[in-house]
C-alpha cells in the first residue's frame, strides 16, 4: 500500500542541501561509483556535483529538464526497493527554474560530450564539448530570481553543515560508492567506495568509535538487518549517533528508535543513546510508505513485528562476542 503525497505540488528545493541530495541521488541512479560534491559559500553561490555514471545522451538532455520527465520506472516496488531513488521527474526542472545551471555530460557511446546551460528555466546553450564519461552539474546563484526564498536561507556555515550531514548519510548508506565533499576548497570527506561499512565509519567518526563496534546481522522473512552497533561505552547523550537506513534511505522512525534504545537499555540497565549504523531492508507488504517530495515517512502494518525484529537484531548483536 502506498500513498503518494503531493508529488507534483511539493517544492523539492528548499536549500543547497536539497539540490545536492537530488543530484547525488541521480548520480547513484546513473550507476556512478564515484561522486564528488564541491560547494562554496554554503552552496548558495556555487555547487558542483560530478559523477562517473552513465551520462545523458545529447538527444535526451533537453527533455531531462522538463517537468515530470523521468527515465525511471515508477512502481510501488520501485519506491520501496529504492533501486531507483528518483521517482518524480521534477528535480532538474525545479533546480533550473531557480538557479543558473551548467551541465556537462557524456555517455561512453558518444565521441563528444554535451554542454548545456539553463538559467531561470531559460535554455542558453546546447553544444559539443570535450568531457570524460559521466556527468557534472554546476549550480550557481541558487534562488537568484526568487529573493523571497533566498531570504529563508541560513548562513553559509549552516547551509554547508546541512550539506555535510547529507554527505555523511550518503556515504554511510552507500559504502560501495566513493564520496568526496569539498567545502570552500577543503576536502571534508573522502570515502574509498571499497564496500566496507566499517571503513566508512572509521573515516567519518574516527578510531575510538570504529574500534568499539559489534556486528549486527539479522535475517527474518520480510526483514533483514546488517550493520554495526557501538559498544555501550561509546553511547551518547543524544540521538545524533543513531543512523539507520530503510531500503537505502536515511530514515527517522519512532518504532525503530525505540526498539534500538530499549535493547540497549535492557542490556546495560542505563539510559543513554547508542551509536548505531544499521541498514534495514523491509519488504513492501510490511510497510506503508507515505512519500513526500522531500522525505519518506514510514508506517508499519504490524508495528509490534517490526519492533520485535529490530529489538532482537540489536539484542543479539550486543550479546555476540566482540569482533
Ligand atoms: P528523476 O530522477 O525523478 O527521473 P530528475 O529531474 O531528477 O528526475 O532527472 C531527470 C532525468 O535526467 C533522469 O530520469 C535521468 O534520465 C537524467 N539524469 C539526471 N541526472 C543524471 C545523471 N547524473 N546521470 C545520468 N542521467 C541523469
Ligand atoms: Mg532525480
Amino acid at each position: 500500500p502506498i500513498t503518494i503525497d503531493k508529488i507534483a505540488a511539493g517544492e523539492v528545493i528548499e536549500r543547497p542541501a536539497s539540490v545536492v541530495k537530488e543530484l547525488v541521488e541521480n548520480a547513484i541512479d546513473a550507476g556512478a561509483t564515484a561522486v564528488v560534491v564541491e560547494i562554496k559559500d554554503g552552496g548558495i553561490s556555487f555547487m558542483r556535483i560530478t559523477d562517473n555514471g552513465c551520462g545523458i545522451d545529447r538527444e535526451d538532455v533537453r527533455s531531462a529538464f522538463l517537468r515530470h520527465s523521468t527515465s525511471k520506472i515508477r512502481s510501488v516496488d520501485d519506491l520501496l526497493h529504492i533501486g531507483s531513488l528518483g521517482f518524480r521527474g521534477e528535480a532538474l526542472s525545479s533546480i533550473s527554474a531557480v538557479a543558473q545551471v551548467e551541465l556537462i555530460t557524456k555517455t561512453k557511446d558518444q565521441t563528444f560530450g554535451t554542454l548545456y546551460r539553463i538559467a531561470g528555466g531559460k535554455e542558453e546553450t546546447l553544444e559539443d564539448t570535450g568531457a570524460p564519461d559521466g556527468t557534472t552539474f554546476i549550480i550557481r546563484q541558487l534562488f537568484y530570481n526568487t529573493p523571497a526564498r533566498r531570504k529563508f536561507l541560513k548562513t553559509p556555515m549552516t547551509e554547508a553543515s546541512h550539506v555535510g550531514d547529507l554527505m555523511t548519510r550518503l556515504a554511510l548508506s552507500h559504502p560501495h560508492i566513493s564520496f568526496q565533499f569539498i567545502n570552500n576548497g577543503q576536502s571534508k570527506l573522502h570515502t574509498s567506495g571499497n564496500g566496507k561499512l566499517k571503513d566508512v565509519i572509521y573515516h567519518i567518526y574516527g578510531r575510538e568509535i570504529a574500534s568499539n563496534l559489534l556486528k549486527a546481522e539479522y535475517d527474518t522473512p520480510g526483514l533483514k538487518i546488517t550493520g554495526f552497533l557501538g559498544k555501550p561505552i561509546i553511547s551518547r547523550g543524544n540521538r545524533n549517533f543513531e543512523n539507520y537506513y530503510v531500503n537505502g534511505r536515511y530514515a527517522r522512525n519512532s518504532i525503530i528508535s525505540r526498539a534500538i534504545e530499549d535493547a540497549y537499555k535492557d542490556f546495560t540497565m542505563q539510559h543513554k543513546y547508542p551509536f548505531v549504523v544499521l541498514h534495514i531492508e523491509i519488504d513492501g507488504e510490511h510497510v506503508d510508505v507515505n512519500v513526500h517530495p522531500t522525505k519518506m515517512e514510514l508506517r508499519f502494518n504490524n508495528q509490534q513485528e517490526v519492533y520485535n525484529a529490530i529489538y532482537s537484531a540489536v539484542d543479539q548483536g550486543l550479546h555476540e562476542k566482540e569482533l
